[in-house]
């Protein structure tokens, strides 16, 4: 009783006075439009532009898919602090600013999140991408699974074909289900692409991709 008090006051006080995950400043509590759609914003809107949020849409595969932001330092730097550095405090910082955005937009669909080797998340303590996106009120099926350790970031891109080897789907049913494959960063798109053949042979009424953030391609430099 006592506890569940204490946390009440805890939950009140942070609404007061939020701090920012990145920069440690304190939240100006000004009413813009995201902070009267989102009460509990853990990242400023000074450090959220630095992210540049680009809400890019592409077709990969015949699919529609939408980036929220480029692969930039920025963004790869908090990347780094989140899973490398294993700061699960940042889960919040990617989707946070748009969760009621992206909520309306893909009302219905199940997320589908690309996997990380099993050993991998023990050790990290928690998987990045399901992390990241659990902020957003979508169901999640976590029936992929990447059966060797392999890091991308380490592969040519020869071998980064071979992604399709590594992962395997669960015994599921998708029909008349809409699905949304999700990822944190999207490279060559090997890995998005093995998810859309493996989700599509479940038989779904609908596939979209909803990626963190996407490589910046070579005409955008
Ligand atoms: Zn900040």
């Amino acid at each position: 009783m006592k506890q569940t008090r204490l946390k009440k006051q805890s939950e009140q006080s942070s609404q007061k006075t939020q701090i920012c995950k990145v920069c440690f400043k304190t939240i100006e509590n000004e009413a813009t439009f995201h902070n009267l759609l989102s009460i509990n914003i853990s990242i400023c809107h000074d450090c959220l532009l630095e992210l540049k949020p680009a809400f890019n849409e592409f077709k990969f595969e015949g699919i529609q898919c939408l980036n929220i932001f480029y692969y930039n330092q920025k963004v790869q730097e908090m990347l780094y602090q989140f899973k490398g550095c294993k700061d699960y405090e940042l889960r919040t910082i990617f989707l946070e600013y748009y969760k009621n955005y992206l909520n309306i937009m893909f009302n219905g669909y199940i997320m589908v999140p690309a996997p990380s080797f099993e050993e991998a998340d023990e050790e990290r303590g928690f998987n990045h991408v399901e992390e990241m996106f659990s902020v957003l009120n979508l169901k999640m099926e976590k029936c992929i699974h990447k059966t060797k350790k392999v890091k991308q970031a380490d592969l040519t891109s020869e071998e980064r074909k071979n992604i399709k080897d590594v992962l395997v789907i669960d015994d599921i049913d998708f029909s008349n289900k809409k699905v949304l494959i999700i990822d944190d960063v999207f490279t060559t798109g090997s890995t998005v692409k093995t998810m859309i053949n493996l989700v599509g042979q479940k038989h779904p009424k609908k596939i979209k991709v909803l990626l963190m953030s996407k490589t910046i391609d070579l005409d955008r430099r």
